[in-house]
Formats: structure tokens, C-alpha cells, sequence
């Protein structure tokens, strides 16, 4: 019989696809050549047609797609824990835009960025969609890492991060857009930070550039009850029916947060099939209040999960997250049965997917996707015995259990061990950086 070769195969895994139909295959194994998923079964027979150039035993082991964070500052490693138990509006003016103006330039943003990254490959993310500034920067680093991510620079009205305005930071997302225009891993978005941020022109402009350039648009949207009654007061209007009256809303949008909406609010970003990046940790820190997940839920919008920025939250892990976000809104719904571990494992994969424009590619194993596919270890003590995979990825496991992230069909993690950063070196800089911050 004549062998194929492939590059990887995975076997004696417990595979979650997360497709259409949730198929798990017990003791399966997944074909992988070329950065794509060729075949997965649990046929033995079939499996040995196969000669792989490296096998990965996933024996007691979770097999599903990598995570996709759909909203984060990734270069703002280097602030975690810096200033806590603060609202949002002082936590921003009196400590993170005065740190930023002072410290941020290229070479903050790469090692910070790096870290961040390190960060999200040992929470098995395998893609971010990221809001932050000297976003070439970032890039650079998630190219390094062999991680998939969104840049967006983040547009604010006012002198921000070495920029004098507006102006200067579309200029740098036009350097951006032509930058990564034929990268495979590498895509731009345009950021408007917020309506409290953008003045309605601004808003216009980017607006105006994201038809031009067909590219997704990233927003905080009505994260706290001040920017809510902020906009009533000054436009007489919600900050989602602002931006609707602004045409601004599309199946191309990200809005993070969303908690106060409306159910008028709520109905328009159904009807605009707006993706939502939930954000639950961040929100509880803040006490931003709870996002209406149940009646956006029942309005078919598309959900997804994000951690937003360590400086909020403070780490980058998913699957605390939607632990988190589960529990939470049965508990507010008073209904044990709301969002069930096998529909909030959804968030951070095949609907995060689809919000960022990679449906075909991403967020499920399947075969001809790629093949970005984390192993979760399900070994240890306290993860035994295990009748329901779901059940441990959302109530029982956390990020430490996770083992082995390929991205691309590229192993970048095996066995908690990076294998395209320098581990030791990152700390090192975050050292260096943390004197620094306090100088
Ligand atoms: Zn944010």
C-alpha cells in the first residue's frame, strides 16, 4: 500500500470540531498537511494510510480549534496590575493615557507586544483582533510568534501616544492597510477608540475609509453608563442609534462590550448583524454592569469572547473567561440552563471566526480549514474523572492544562514549552520595563 505523506498527525485525542453538527470523535486523530486539516476519523484502519513527519499523542487529551480573542491591547502587557480598583474614566485619565503618552514608542510596543502574545499562546489563542497604537509594531511581533491577528490603531481625537491627533494615526493606519496587504496571517482594521474619543467627523472619516479599503471596523461600544447618559445628553440618542444614524453598523463591525444597550439598541445590531466581543472580566473590574448577553443571545447575534486588555482584566485567559461569562449570566437570568457549556465554546471559536471574516478558514476543525488546533490536558488529578469534555473546558479546566498550539499546521507551543519565543528573554524585558514604568 502506498503511504501519503503529511506533515502532522494528531491522534488518540478526544476531538471536539465545534462544527455545524458539535461531532466529537473519541480516540480520534486528525491528518494534517501543508497548514490544513486533510482528514479526521477514528477509523484505525484508515490512519495508517497516513506516514506523518511528526506525530502528537493526544492521549487523555481535548483536540479542538485554538481560541480567537476577539478584543484586545495586547501591547499593554506591561501595564497589568499597574493601577487597579479605579473606574474606568479615572483609571484612563489618571493613570493609563498619562503612562502611555510617556512610555509608549516602537520598541515598547514590540516587547510588550511579544509578551502579550507569549501570553495568549499559553491561553491557546491561536488569533486577536487588537486595538492599540504603533500597530506595525505589534505585527511584527505576532509574525515573529506565528500568531494570526487584526491590527487596528486605536483613533482618538486628542494627542495620544507620540501622535498629535487624529490625523496622524489614519495617516498610520493608511501605512498599515498597504504594509499587510498581502499578508497571510497579518489584517488591518480601522479602531475608532469610542464616541467618547471620536467626534462625529472623525467617526465619518473612518467610516468613509473602511468602504473604501472593504475592512472590518473595531469599536468599544456603550461600555459604561456614563458614556451611555453622556450621549443622550449631548446627541439625544444612545451611542448604538448614534452610530446607526451614522450608517456605521455592518456584519464588518466589532462592538466590545456592548452593556448598555437598549432593546431598541439591541434590535438594530440584530438587524445590522453587528458582531459583539463580550468582555465579562473586565466589565466586572471596572463595574461597568452586565451586557444584556440573554436578549442578544435570543436575537441570533452573532456572540463572541474577548478578555480586553490585561491592564483590565488582568490575564488573557479564555477559558477563565467564558467560565466566567456562563456563570454570570445565569445568574442574573436566574436560569441554570442559560448558555450551556457546549453553546458558550461557540464565543471563542466558530463565532469569533465569523466575526472576523475567517468563517471558510477558521474556528472549527474541518477538513480543508486551517489546521489552528490547541490540545488541553485532561490528566491531572483534578480533571478526573471527565464524563463531558465541554463540561471541564467551561466549569472544571484552566489555561495551565493547556498543552500544544498549532497554528497553520506549525506547532508554537508543545507541551507548554514556546517554540518560537524566547521565554526566559520576555521576562527579562518585563523586568527592565516594570523599573522603567515607575522611573
Ligand atoms: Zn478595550
Amino acid at each position: 500500500m502506498k503511504l501519503d505523506n503529511i506533515d502532522i498527525l494528531i491522534e488518540n485525542g478526544d476531538v471536539l470540531t465545534i462544527n455545524s453538527e458539535m461531532e466529537r470523535l473519541e480516540n480520534g486523530w486528525i491528518a494534517i498537511n501543508k497548514g490544513k486539516v486533510v482528514e479526521i476519523s477514528n477509523d484505525p484502519q484508515e490512519k495508517q494510510k497516513y506516514q506523518p513527519t511528526h506525530t502528537i499523542n493526544a492521549k487523555n487529551k481535548i483536540v479542538m480549534p485554538g481560541f480567537i480573542n476577539t478584543h484586545t491591547h495586547i501591547a499593554m502587557a506591561y501595564f497589568k496590575g499597574l493601577a487597579d480598583d479605579l473606574p474606568l474614566y479615572t483609571w484612563l485619565n489618571n493613570h493609563i493615557w498619562p503612562k502611555e503618552t510617556a512610555m509608549i514608542n516602537d520598541e515598547f510596543v514590540y516587547h510588550s507586544s511579544l509578551h502579550g502574545i507569549a501570553e495568549l499562546i499559553k491561553n491557546g489563542t491561536v488569533m486577536f483582533n487588537d486595538m492599540y497604537f504603533r500597530g506595525s509594531e505589534t505585527a511584527k511581533a505576532a509574525i515573529k510568534a506565528g500568531v494570526r491577528a487584526v491590527i487596528g490603531e486605536g483613533v482618538l481625537d486628542f494627542p495620544v501616544a507620540g501622535y498629535d491627533g487624529r490625523d496622524s494615526i489614519l495617516k498610520y493606519s493608511l501605512s498599515l492597510i498597504e504594509q499587510y496587504k498581502d499578508s497571510p496571517t497579518i489584517d488591518v482594521s480601522l479602531s475608532p477608540h469610542s464616541i467618547y474619543t471620536c467626534s462625529i467627523e472623525t467617526l465619518q472619516k473612518v467610516l468613509d475609509m473602511s468602504k473604501k479599503y472593504g475592512l472590518l471596523l473595531h469599536t468599544h461600544l456603550a461600555e459604561t453608563k456614563k458614556e451611555f447618559d453622556d450621549s443622550i445628553a449631548q446627541h439625544g440618542k444612545s451611542p448604538t442609534a448614534l452610530l446607526n444614524d451614522l450608517d456605521f453598523w455592518s456584519d464588518k463591525c466589532i462592538a466590545a462590550h456592548s452593556v448598555w444597550l437598549t432593546d431598541e439598541d439591541i434590535d438594530i445590531l440584530a438587524e445590522k448583524k453587528v458582531n459583539i466581543s463580550i468582555n465579562t472580566k473586565s466589565n466586572l473590574k471596572l463595574a461597568s454592569g452586565f451586557m444584556p448577553l440573554k436578549k442578544c443571545f435570543e436575537k441570533k447575534i452573532n456572540l463572541t469572547q474577548a478578555t480586553d486588555g490585561v491592564a483590565s482584566n488582568n490575564n488573557l485567559s479564555i477559558i477563565e473567561e467564558i467560565s466566567t461569562t456562563s456563570k454570570v449570566h445565569k445568574a442574573l437570568n436566574h436560569d441554570p440552563t442559560f448558555l450551556p457549556a457546549e453553546q458558550v465554546i461557540k464565543f471563542p471559536t466558530i463565532n469569533a471566526a465569523k466575526a472576523l471574516g475567517k468563517k471558510e478558514l477558521l474556528g472549527s476543525i474541518e477538513v480543508g480549514k486551517q489546521a489552528d488546533i490547541i490540545t488541553i490536558d485532561t490528566d491531572e488529578i483534578e480533571a478526573q474523572p471527565i464524563y463531558s469534555p465541554y463540561s471541564h473546558l467551561v466549569y472544571n479546566l484552566n489555561s495551565n492544562a493547556i498543552k500544544d498550539v498549532l497554528i497553520n499546521g506549525k506547532p508554537i507551543m508543545l507541551n507548554r514549552q514556546l517554540l518560537t519565543l524566547d521565554e526566559n528573554e520576555i521576562k527579562d524585558r518585563a523586568k527592565f520595563y516594570q523599573k522603567k514604568m515607575l522611573e
